[in-house]
């Protein structure tokens, strides 16, 4: 399954991907960078398109086993 995974040192905290994703599987945490809650985020990528900073990457996650 593909999950959006956010450069957290390198996110500005400008809160676009927050209003982009259509799951509300990431918030912004203390203001200060973008948090995915993997068990929301279905991988749409809109996150990474959108990002301002092109700091979002949609990943290949491995399943918890
Ligand atoms: S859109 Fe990019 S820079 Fe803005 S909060 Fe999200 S991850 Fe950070
Ligand atoms: S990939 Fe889609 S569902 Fe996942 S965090 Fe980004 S916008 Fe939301």
């Amino acid at each position: 399954m593909k999950k959006a995974s956010v450069n957290q040192r390198e996110c500005v905290a400008c809160g676009v991907c927050e209003k982009n994703c259509p799951r509300q599987a990431i918030t912004i945490f203390h203001g200060i960078y973008a948090d995915v809650n993997e068990d929301l985020c279905i991988g749409c990528k809109r996150c990474q398109k959108t990002c301002p900073a092109s700091v979002i990457q949609v990943v290949l996650k491995e399943a918890a086993s």
